[in-house]
């Protein structure tokens, strides 16, 4: 599953696009502002609760669509 998201650069507030799945993995995402070199990247810990997040997300979607049927 790859969902595109972005959150703002802390740094410059420039939209820092990035892919779920990827930042999972362990990949970094650039500000897409080419004069800011920040990134972002999840640490193992992080890595625990994003993917513990998408598992409770994706709990809440089945149950949503299950009742909408
Ligand atoms: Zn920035």
């Amino acid at each position: 599953m790859s969902i595109k998201s972005k959150l703002d650069c802390p740094e410059c507030g420039a939209p820092i696009y990035f892919e779920s799945n990827l930042l999972l993995t362990g990949q970094s995402f650039s500000c897409s502002n080419s004069h800011c070199d920040v990134s972002i990247a999840l640490t193992a810990t992080d890595k625990e609760v994003v993917s513990d997040a998408f598992s409770k997300f994706e709990q809440i979607r089945n149950t949503a669509s299950s009742q909408a049927g």
